[in-house]
C-alpha cells in the first residue's frame, strides 16, 4: 500500500530518518495486509525535531505536537477514542530534555501508546546542540570545548518508570527495525523503541556503532525485569539491540 504524501521530503540526502520512516511504512502495510490493523483506525503524532516531520510524510491520521508533549498529546487521543492505535513519533531532544517529565509519566501510566523514539543525540534541526543523550565529550554550539555531562539511558529510566515494552534498534537496519515497530504497536500499553539514528550532519556516530552494535541472544528472557536493568544499566563496551523487556499489565485507558 503506498502510505506516501506528496510533501518534498527535505531531510539532509542520506539521513536515517527516510531508513525509519521505510521501516514504519512496511510495518503498517504488514499490519493491515494481515488484517491486524484498519488504516482508519491508526493515528500518527510526532514532536519537534528533525524526526517530527515523519508525520508529513506518511497518509495516515496525523497530529503535529508541541515541542515536547507528544506523550501526552497521543495520550489524550487515545483516551478520546480507545479504538484507535496510537503511534508517537519523538525525538532525544523532544522527549528528553523539553519532555521529560512526560516521558515518565506515559510510563508510570502505562498509557495504551507506541512511542518510536529518534535518538541522534543532538538537537539537529536547530544545528547541533546537546541533549540529554549526547556522548560525554560531544563538540557542539552549545559545548565547544565538549559536554562533561554523562549521557542518560532512556531505556533504563522508562523501565523504572513503568514502561511494559522496552526495545532498542539501529535505524539503517530497516528489517528488523519493521518487526520491532510492528511487536511494539501490538503491543498493549506503554510501549518505548528507542531507534539509535546517527545524525550524518551534526553528529555523526556511523562509524562509532559499526562494530559496536549487538542482539540480545536467542536465550535472552524478556520478561525478567532485573535482567532488563541489569543488561541496560551495565552494557559493557557492546550496544545491545532488541527487545529488552515486556509484560502485560492494566492499561492507563482501561483503568480509568
Ligand atoms: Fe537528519 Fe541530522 Fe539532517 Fe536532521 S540534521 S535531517 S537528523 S542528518
Amino acid at each position: 500500500m503506498d502510505l506516501s504524501t506528496k510533501y518534498k521530503i527535505n531531510w539532509c540526502p542520506g539521513c536515517p530518518n527516510f531508513a525509519i520512516l521505510e521501516a514504519f511504512k512496511q510495518a503498517t502495510t504488514d499490519l493491515v495486509t494481515t488484517g491486524k490493523l484498519k488504516i482508519e483506525n491508526l493515528v500518527v503524532g510526532s514532536g519537534i525535531g528533525c524526526h517530527g516531520k515523519i508525520s508529513d510524510y506518511l497518509n495516515i491520521n496525523g497530529f503535529y505536537g508541541l515541542h515536547g508533549r507528544i506523550i501526552p498529546t497521543m495520550t489524550g487521543v487515545k483516551l478520546a477514542n480507545p479504538a484507535l492505535k496510537v503511534v508517537a513519533f519523538s525525538g532525544d531532544g523532544d522527549s528528553l530534555a523539553e519532555g521529560m517529565e512526560h516521558f515518565i509519566h506515559g510510563a508510570k501510566r502505562n498509557s495504551d501508546i507506541s512511542l518510536f523514539l529518534h535518538n541522534n543525540q543532538v538537537f539537529a534541526l536547530t544545528i547541533g546542540q546537546v541533549t540529554p543523550t549526547s556522548s560525554k565529550g560531544y563538540k557542539g554550539r552549545t559545548t565547544p570545548e565538549g559536554s562533561v555531562e554523562e549521557p542518560i539511558i532512556p531505556l533504563a529510566l522508562s523501565l523504572l518508570s513503568g514502561a511494559t515494552f522496552i526495545a532498542r534498534t539501529y535505524a539503517l537496519k530497516i528489517p528488523e527495525t519493521k518487526e520491532i515497530m510492528k511487536q511494539a504497536m501490538e503491543h498493549k500499553g506503554f510501549a518505548l523503541v528507542e531507534i539509535i539514528q546517527p545524525c550524518i550532519t551534526f553528529f555523526d556516530s556511523r562509524d562509532y556503532f559499526k562494530d559496536r552494535l549487538e542482539w540480545l541472544p536467542k536465550t535472552y528472557d524478556k520478561k525478567d525485569y532485573q535482567g532488563a536493568l541489569k543488561e541496560l544499566t551495565n552494557p559493557g563496551d557492546k550496544t545491545k539491540l532488541g527487545i529488552f523487556y515486556q509484560a502485560s499489565k492494566p492499561t492507563f485507558e482501561a483503568q480509568l
